[in-house]
């Protein structure tokens, strides 16, 4: 059995990437056609890696760092359920509980088990994620953080975020 995983190949001008079972891919859509077709995941193309940031590859949130196209799809259509159950409402229901500070980890147990979702079967976490940083972005929450780790000079990573709701701040 021919086994595929694909690479950027280097040294060639503009888009290319060379894929084990000896096919060369002009352009990233070439690439991406021909993992789809082999049951590879679209975004890391089967190699389980993405790159976050130069020089920190990290395994793909895509697949699940599987590499893998089924899994790709599994969590996307795990992802679309979670977009359908979790909105914002729900969310800033839960918030407005919180007078003083809030986790991440906090707000998605508590989504979690208000709608009775066992755990591992949504992908809980990334959606109430997603949904707080547009809270955030409205100014209605604020983040306060420290990050956890710094990537260079403009890329951070915060593992369980902590926000507070703008106007319990007193400022
Ligand atoms: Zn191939
Ligand atoms: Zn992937």
């Amino acid at each position: 059995m021919t086994t595929h995983a694909i690479s950027p190949l280097s040294g060639i001008l503009g888009d290319a990437f060379a894929c084990e079972c000896g096919a060369v891919l002009a352009g990233r859509m070439t690439a991406e056609l021909h993992a789809a077709e082999n049951g590879l995941c679209t975004v890391c193309l089967g190699s389980t890696l993405e790159d976050a940031a130069p020089g920190l590859r990290r395994g793909c949130t895509a697949c699940a760092a599987t590499g893998r196209r089924k899994e790709q799809i599994t969590w996307q259509l795990a992802y679309a359920e979670a977009e359908q159950l979790i909105t914002m409402s729900v969310v800033r229901g839960v918030v407005a509980a919180y007078d003083g500070p809030f986790h991440l980890s906090e707000i998605a147990d508590s989504v979690r088990a208000g709608l009775g979702l066992p755990t591992g079967r949504l992908p809980v976490g990334p959606r109430v994620r997603d949904l707080l940083l547009e809270l955030q972005a409205a100014g209605e929450i604020t983040m306060l953080s420290a990050p956890d780790e710094m990537i260079g000079t403009d890329l951070v990573l915060y593992r369980d975020p902590q926000w507070q709701r703008a106007h319990t701040l007193g400022l």
